[in-house]
C-alpha cells in the first residue's frame, strides 16, 4: 500500500515550530517510504479563520523546502483538499446520515437555553457541557417533524456508557478509555459545518491516509475517531501523537521568548537559515541511531524512522540552533553567503571597503546574519577602546611596549607603498626578526590599535589591508597618543 500522508493545518495564525515539525514528520514519513504528503486545509471552524493564513502555510511550506504532491493547488485526485469546498460538496452531511441510520449517531435539537442547564466538566482545562442523550430518545417521527419544521439541529456521535474502547499509538502504545467517558461530540454543527473531530476521520479516510502525525493534545480524543472508525467498518490510519515542545524552563513553547521567535517566518527573519531550522526541528522529539546532528533534508528523507521518535517533552534549545544554523553558514557557498550577508555588512559598513574581504573574515564566526554587525563595525569606526588593553600576558606586551612597538612601526607604516595583506605581514615580520621578539608581541599592539577590539574577525595585517594606508595611519597615531598619555 501507498504511504500517504497529510499536513492538516487549521488557517488560524502563523506557522511556529509545533505546526512546522508535524508537516516535516508528516513528509519524511512519506518521502522516506516514497509515497505521498499532502496538505489539506481545515477551515471548518469559520469563526477561528484569519485571513492569508492559508497563503503563510504555503509560502512557509515552500521556504522549508517541504514540497507537497497534492493539496488545494495541485490536484492529486482526491480533491477538494479545503474542507470548506469539501462540506458543499456534501460528503460530510452524508457519512454523517450513514452514521444515524446504523445508530451510531443522532440529531439533537436542544437550545442554548437547555443545553446550559446541562452538567458540566472541566477537562484538560476547559469547560465542557456533558451532553445527557435526551434527542437519542426521539422518536422518527418526531425528528422528521423537527427537521421538516427547519428546527435548527446538530448531529452527534452517540457512544455507549458501557465498556471501553482501545486504539493504538505507534509510540504511547495501546491506549484504553472507557465508553462512559466519551462524550457525545458533535459531528455536525448547527451551521451545517463538519466539526474538526468528525472532518478529519471522514477525510483521512476517503483520502486514503495511512499515516497520521499530530500533536498529543489529540490523544484524548483518539478513542472517539477510533468509535467513528469501528461504525464505519474502516479501518483506522497509522496514529504518531508527537510529544510538546517546551522551552528551556519547561514551558510549554510560547511564539517568542525574549528576542527569539518561534514563528518560522520570524526565525528567518532573524538570520536562521531555513535549512538549518529545518534541521533542528527534526531532531526536536526524533533522533537517528547515530547521535549524528547535521542533516541535509534529503538524508533525513533517508533516515527517519518514525519508531524513533520520543515520548518525553522535546526542549527548544536556541542556543543549540544558533550553533547549528552556524554549522550551515560554514558550510555556504561563498556567493549565495555573500548574498544574504551583504544587507548585514552594508547596514554598519557605509565606507568604501572590499566587502567580500570582510564578508569571507566573518563567515566562519556567526551563528547567525545580525552577528555580522558586532564582528565588523570596527572597520566603520574606531570605537572607544580601554588603553589597559594593550597589557597582554601571554604575548608579553604591556603599555610600555606596545607604545615602543607603535613608534617603531608608524615610520615603517608610512614608508610603506604595498597595502596588501601579504606586504604588511612582511613588513611586521621583519621588524619582528630583526627586535628578536615574538611575532604576537608587535602584533597584539598593532591589531589593538587598528581595531579597537579585543577580538576581531582576522589578523592585524588582513584588517590594515582592508582599511587602507590612511586609516590605519590614522589609527595608530591614536593609539600612540592614548598609550603616551596614560
Ligand atoms: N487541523 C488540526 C490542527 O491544526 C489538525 C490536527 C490533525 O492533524 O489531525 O491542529
Amino acid at each position: 500500500m501507498k504511504i500517504r500522508t497529510r499536513y492538516a493545518p487549521s488557517p488560524t495564525g502563523k506557522m511556529h515550530v509545533g505546526n512546522l515539525r508535524t508537516a516535516l514528520y508528516e513528509f519524511l514519513i512519506a518521502k522516506h517510504a516514497d509515497g505521498d504528503f499532502m496538505i489539506r486545509i481545515e477551515d471548518t471552524d469559520q469563526e477561528r479563520f484569519v485571513e492569508g493564513a492559508t497563503e503563510l502555510v504555503y509560502r512557509t511550506m515552500e521556504n522549508a523546502g517541504l514540497a507537497h504532491d497534492e493539496g488545494p493547488d495541485k490536484d492529486g485526485g482526491y480533491g477538494p483538499y479545503v474542507q470548506s469546498e469539501r462540506m458543499k460538496t456534501g460528503i460530510y452531511m452524508k457519512y454523517a446520515k450513514e452514521l444515524v441510520d446504523r445508530g451510531e449517531a443522532y440529531y439533537c435539537f436542544c437550545d442554548k437555553e437547555r443545553l446550559a442547564s446541562l452538567k458540566t466538566e472541566v477537562v484538560e482545562g476547559k469547560t465542557i457541557t456533558v451532553y445527557d442523550k435526551h434527542c437519542l430518545g426521539l422518536s422518527k417521527e418526531e425528528v422528521e417533524k423537527n427537521l421538516a419544521e427547519g428546527k435548527p439541529f446538530v448531529i452527534r456521535q452517540n457512544n455507549p456508557t458501557e465498556g471501553s474502547t482501545t486504539f493504538h499509538d505507534e509510540l504511547y502504545g495501546d491506549i484504553t478509555v472507557e465508553n462512559a467517558e466519551l462524550d457525545d461530540m458533535i459531528l455536525i454543527k448547527s451551521d451545517g459545518y463538519p466539526t474538526y473531530n468528525f472532518a478529519n476521520v471522514v477525510d483521512d479516510h476517503t483520502m486514503n491516509i495511512t499515516h497520521v502525525v499530530r500533536g498529543n493534545e489529540y490523544l484524548s480524543s483518539s478513542p472517539k475517531y477510533q468509535r467513528l472508525y469501528d461504525a464505519f467498518g474502516w479501518e483506522s490510519p497509522v496514529y504518531v501523537h508527537l510529544p510538546l515542545i517546551t522551552d528551556e524552563n519547561h514551558k510549554k513553547l510560547a511564539k517568542r521568548s525574549g528576542n527569539a521567535s518561534y514563528i518560522f517566518e520570524e526565525m528567518v527573519h532573524d538570520g536562521f537559515l531555513p535549512e538549518a531550522v529545518v534541521n533542528y526541528i527534526a531532531l526536536l522529539g526524533w533522533s537517528p541511531e547515530d547521535n549524528r546532528e547535521i542533516f541535509s533534508l534529503e538524508e533525513l528523507i533517508q533516515t527517519f524512522d518514525y519508531h524513533r521518535i520520543s515520548k518525553s517533552p522535546a526542549v527548544f534549545d536556541n542556543v543549540k540552533l544558533r550553533w547549528m544554523n552556524g554549522e550551515y553558514i560554514k558550510a555556504m557557498d561563498f556567493d549565495k553567503f555573500y548574498e544574504m550577508a551583504e544587507p548585514y555588512l552594508k547596514k554598519v559598513l557605509t565606507k568604501d571597503f572590499d566587502l567580500k574581504k570582510i564578508a569571507n573574515m566573518v563567515k566562519t564566526r556567526i551563528e547567525v546574519f545580525p552577528d555580522i554587525a558586532e564582528h565588523v563595525d570596527f572597520f566603520e569606526s574606531l570605537p572607544e577602546y580601554d588603553v589597559e588593553m594593550y597589557t597582554h600576558k601571554k604575548m608579553k606586551t604591556d603599555r610600555e611596549s606596545s607604545l615602543q612597538v607603535l613608534r617603531d612601526v608608524l615610520p615603517l607604516l608610512e614608508a610603506q607603498e604595498d597595502y596588501s595583506n601579504d606586504g604588511l605581514y612582511q613588513l611586521l615580520l621583519k621588524y619582528v626578526e630583526e627586535k628578536g621578539v615574538k611575532n604576537g608581541y608587535v602584533m597584539w599592539p598593532v591589531r589593538t590599535a587598528v581595531s579597537g577590539k579585543q577580538m576581531t574577525p582576522a589578523g592585524a595585517t588582513e584588517i590594515m589591508e582592508v582599511l587602507g594606508k590612511e586609516e590605519v595611519l590614522k589609527r595608530i597615531k591614536k593609539g600612540i597618543e592614548m598609550l603616551a598619555n596614560a
